[in-house]
């Protein structure tokens, strides 16, 4: 399937304090149509950072450089911020954990959906009516005929983040972006929402950029995955594969942080210390104040990511060791 997204070099510093402060670090991944990416990592890791330069969602006091930032066939990197914002919600849509505070109390979910036809559509009051309700059925809101002129606080926060995935879909982009849509709600309407990304991407064939710290999510949907740690990518490849056996220690402590019987709705906030805050990242390896096999060159030399087999890429200094099974 051709490349809805390719990244590659992305760095973003924020620029308004008297140092620029480096919060990610020379990026690269694509997504292909139909294809879910997941963007793995702990709080502050740079994954929500990541998604908003992707978006061009960023202020004045960041700074975002890339080798490669393409959507489709468009080059982000060549257009115009006019053009930029044009882009969004036609061709690729963020969409975010708090979904009441995304959606306008005082307007029914109709017309906040509808406004997106007459908008981008000039689709007329009753085309665009129209139109919602059909996408709220797609998303899975029961009789949206009914609910159509109800207002956000009369949804559950399972619905209202459907109605938010409504919005973000209606213009059919090619790219979803979701930055951890299911944090906030429980279990069983977490699945229910994974469920309908992943029926999004084979119906509507968009590719998923899924960003979580929640690895019950990953081993749910995604295809691919990125594990991103201070600011940088340490390990990328094929899902289940990664999952099964760990390139990178950071992957590892995050599969062992998660008792097995519940990786679903699993946290990954039990690895011992926490991640270094941008700024303050470690010397050689970025992990190695908490990684159980660092040696003497982990604390020097910063390893790169590099293909540990085909489609596969790790930064680690003892990957291979890793992969083998020698330091279990
Ligand atoms: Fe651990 Fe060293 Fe690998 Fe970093 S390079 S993850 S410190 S073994
Ligand atoms: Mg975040």
């Amino acid at each position: 399937p051709p490349v809805v997204l390719r990244v590659d070099g992305l760095s973003v510093s924020f620029t308004g304090g008297p140092d620029d402060i480096p919060a990610v670090r020379d990026v690269g991944l694509d997504i292909r149509r139909g294809e879910v990416v997941a963007l793995l990592g702990e709080s502050g890791s740079g994954k929500s950072v990541t998604a908003r330069a992707i978006m061009g969602l960023v202020d004045e006091h960041t700074r975002v450089s890339a080798d490669t930032l393409r959507l489709g066939d468009t080059d982000l990197l060549a257009i115009t911020p006019e053009q930029r914002r044009r882009l969004r919600g036609e061709r690729m849509s963020l969409v975010l954990q708090d979904a009441l505070s995304a959606l306008n109390p005082v307007l029914s979910i109709g017309d906040q959906i509808g406004e997106l036809f007459r908008v981008h559509r000039g689709a007329t009051r009753k085309q665009a009516k129209a139109s919602a309700v059909e996408l709220l059925g797609l998303v899975g809101i029961p009789a949206p005929q009914q609910r159509v002129d109800d207002y956000p606080h009369q949804f559950s926060g399972g619905m209202r983040q459907r109605i938010l995935i409504a919005m973000a879909i209606a213009l059919e982009p090619e790219l979803l972006i979701a930055d951890e849509p299911t944090t906030a709600l429980d279990v069983t309407v977490q699945a229910q929402i994974l469920d309908l990304l992943d029926r999004l991407r084979s119906e509507l064939g968009m590719g998923i950029l899924l960003i979580t710290h929640d690895l019950g999510v990953v081993t749910e949907v995604a295809d691919r995955l990125a594990v991103m740690y201070a600011g940088r990518v340490v390990e990328r490849g094929d899902a289940d594969t990664v999952l099964a056996r760990p390139a990178h220690p950071y992957t590892e402590a995050l599969l062992r942080s998660v008792p097995q019987a519940s990786l679903r709705g699993g946290r990954l906030l039990t690895i011992p210390g926490s991640p270094p805050s941008p700024g303050q990242v470690p010397t050689g390896c970025s992990f190695h104040t908490r990684c159980l096999f660092a040696v003497d060159v982990c604390r020097t030399t910063r390893p790169p990511l590099a293909d540990v087999a085909p489609g596969r890429a790790a930064a680690c200094h003892r990957s291979d060791e890793l992969l083998t099974g020698a330091l279990s």
